[in-house]
């Protein structure tokens, strides 16, 4: 080697160069206890907002790599890994699923198109074959895709209500915009809807106006009733119903929409049926949850996040379809550069581009497990989380919001004392989360269903039991008590 050549040393180099280093990262994995369950520090903000010059010169790995160990683990860390972290879904990734995306990398194929990747465009489809198969999604014809991989499950949703808006408004809405449609389209979706949904309506240039959100029900999840209340409401004020979202699993509280009910509506008048299932849709795996989720598999379209309960590193969404056909319209494109023949080419089923082979992490981890081993970690997170709601319900002081259908418990705490009023009781749960989170051996959140606090507990690590959830309401009956 000579020149620039030199600087791009090989494999065997770079690991022997950097085996201490890289080390540390594998033990943070393995002993993830050892850190802090978040850390934020002002010298990680600073960076994040004034970041320092190019170097000119390269410095080789090993001093970066040792900066990234330290800004990362010890100042900077979301550390999903820890078991007692209960935050927003921050899966600790499967190794065969972190194995997968080093490969993906180091052999660069991308299932974009054929011509980037042939097998790793035929092992996402099967990946997408399976994925529907888990949750319980009808197989596409023989030949079809049964959807397509996303970055996540705003890109799958964005994708879903592309579709929605193409069929129910007409195919001619992909030249005129929506502005050249005689129609006015309405969808419709419950108030714990994720932010993606009324987004990928600005995007679609359907307007944030157009989606008419249902107030959720006491337990979290929304009324069929109400939602076909608004409906013949706006058919009558001269509305075109175009679509209906229903929620598999809310981010905040977990709640499952009336599914089936739902899709009877959409039936009746017409409307496309999306099923948001981001956050819950594994779910619909299980014996023990599957009946909250009948009705998903009668959806035009849904929304699985296998970056959440597949446990694979972020990066990973996907929207299942029932028809690719519609799919490959709405999302067509070619150019002159690209000689488009009858292989499979990902890149026209959905919005994004070249991406990288995200779902091979989710294949080797649907291979090393089946479908028993992840309804088994889907199992164990559940019981967690209802562990802890049985904690809740027997323990003084302590408030349910509802049963939690998939792992995510919500309750919040009350002051000793009588006579609190709603704000008080509000921010003293606010204050709570914080006390408990500052002290690092602890994540949760809070939310606010109903407008009211509620503290926010998602049990996404596979390596989370019982005595952890056992742990943090023991830490915040002592919070409580203070
Ligand atoms: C997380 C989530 C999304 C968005 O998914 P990203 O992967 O963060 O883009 C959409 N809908 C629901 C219900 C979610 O929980």
């Amino acid at each position: 080697m000579d020149g620039a050549d030199r600087r791009i040393p090989d494999w065997e180099a770079v690991l022997a160069a950097i085996g201490p280093e890289f080390g540390d990262f594998l033990l943070a994995h393995r002993d993830p206890t050892r850190f802090a369950t978040f850390a934020a520090t002002p010298a990680v903000e600073t960076l994040a907002r004034r970041p320092r010059a190019l170097p000119e010169e390269g410095t080789g790995l090993s001093e970066p790599l040792r900066e990234v160990r330290r800004l990362v683990l010890d100042e900077g860390y979301a550390n999903g890994a820890h078991p007692q972290y209960f935050g927003y879904f921050h899966p600790r990734p499967l190794p065969a699923a972190v194995l997968g995306d080093a490969i993906a990398a180091l052999l660069n194929q991308s299932p974009a198109a054929w011509r980037m990747g042939p097998a790793a465009t035929a092992l996402e489809c099967e990946a997408l074959a399976w994925v529907a198969d888990f949750v319980g999604y009808p197989p596409a014809a023989p030949g079809a895709l049964p959807g397509v991989f996303t970055s996540g499950g705003s890109a799958a949703n964005l994708a879903g209500l592309k579709l929605a808006r193409d069929v129910v408004l007409g195919r001619a809405t992909q030249e005129t915009g929506v502005a050249g449609s005689a129609v006015r389209p309405t969808f419709y979706a419950s108030t714990e809807s994720h932010y993606s949904i009324a987004r990928a309506l600005d995007i679609l240039g359907v307007g944030r106006a157009a989606l008419r959100l249902v107030p959720a029900g006491p337990h979290g999840a929304v009324p069929a009733a109400a939602v076909r209340d608004q409906v013949l409401r706006d058919i009558a004020a001269g509305h075109t119903p175009a679509c209906v979202i229903g929620l598999a699993g809310a981010t905040a509280t977990g709640a499952v929409d009336p599914l089936d009910a739902l899709a009877d509506l959409a039936a009746e008048h017409g409307m496309w049926f999306h099923v948001d299932g981001a956050a819950g849709a594994p779910f619909a795996a299980l014996p023990e949850t599957r009946a909250a989720f009948a009705g998903l598999a009668r959806a035009d379209s849904v929304t699985v996040d296998p970056h959440k309960w597949f446990f694979v590193p972020y990066g990973l969404g996907c929207l299942l379809t029932r028809d690719s056909a519609e799919a490959a319209r709405s999302f067509r494109g070619g150019a002159h550069y690209w000689r488009i023949e009858d292989q499979i080419d990902m890149v026209f089923m959905g919005p994004e581009g070249a991406r990288p082979w995200k779902s091979l992490g989710l294949w080797l981890a649907l291979r090393q497990l089946g479908r028993q081993g992840y309804a088994e970690l889907l199992l164990g997170n559940l019981a967690v989380a209802r562990h802890l709601a049985e904690l809740v319900r027997r323990r003084d002081g302590f408030e349910l919001f509802a049963e939690p259908t998939v792992p995510i418990c919500c309750f919040r705490l009350l002051p000793p004392g009588e006579g609190h009023g709603d704000a008080e009781v509000d921010a003293f749960n606010e204050d709570a989360q914080r006390t408990l989170v500052e002290g690092g051996e602890f994540y949760v959140t809070t939310c606010r269903p109903g407008e009211r606090t509620y503290l926010r507990v998602a049990v996404s690590n596979f390596a989370s039991r019982p005595g952890h959830v056992e742990a943090l309401l023991d830490r915040l009956d002592d919070i409580r008590r203070r």
